[in-house]
């Protein structure tokens, strides 16, 4: 090997050295930690490009759902291929006691019984969110319209929707599958 192509090859070697760590330095943090002094959620900027809600993509909730029990296949279509339940079908709907709501596939809390209320869409309906936290949202545009989508920011199931036309005092309404909830009674 002569020294020219010794050369060379340290160059490349360099080259691809900054290239590798120019891409982790620019590779963008996720899941950051939800401060607690952010603006309370407004309806605008939820439906819009919430700030403090981490905005995840659909190839990122299919590699980091983490299922803690099977799921059935009802349940998988909906978390993992943003599937829908058909209205009036699934659970929850009737169900008014005080408690928690939390994400079929990990357990992270999403909703609470006092924000669940009755939309008469057919499916279990909330006006915000049991935190900041809960949540991570993206844009749907299937169907020929713009949907704000809502994922567990834990393992990023998907959930359902959310749109602007629920009750005060948030203005939202979180339409989402009963079918990915699990409902753990306060008592
Ligand atoms: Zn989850």
């Amino acid at each position: 090997m002569n020294l020219n192509r010794q050369i060379s090859i340290v160059f490349a070697s360099l080259l691809l050295s900054s290239l590798l760590m120019g891409e982790v330095s620019a590779k963008p943090s996720e899941g950051v930690p939800l401060s607690k002094d952010v603006a309370k959620p407004s309806t605008a900027n939820i439906l819009q490009n919430p700030p403090y809600l981490p905005i995840l993509s659909k190839h990122k909730a299919l590699k980091h759902l983490m299922p803690r029990k099977p799921l059935t296949p009802q349940q998988i279509k909906i978390a993992k291929e943003h599937g829908t339940e058909a209205p009036f079908s699934g659970p929850w709907l009737d169900e008014k006691r005080a408690g928690t709501y939390v994400c079929v596939a990990c357990g992270h809390s999403l909703f609470a019984g006092d924000h669940k209320y009755d939309s008469g869409s057919g499916w279990p309906s909330f006006w915000q969110a049991v935190d900041d936290a809960a949540l991570g949202t993206t844009t749907d545009t299937k169907l020929g319209m713009t949907r704000r989508e809502v994922h567990c920011a834990n393992c990023k199931a998907h959930m359902g929707h959310v749109f602007a036309d629920g009750p005060q005092p948030t203005g939202l309404r979180y339409c989402v599958n009963g079918s990915v909830l699990q409902f753990e009674p306060k008592d």
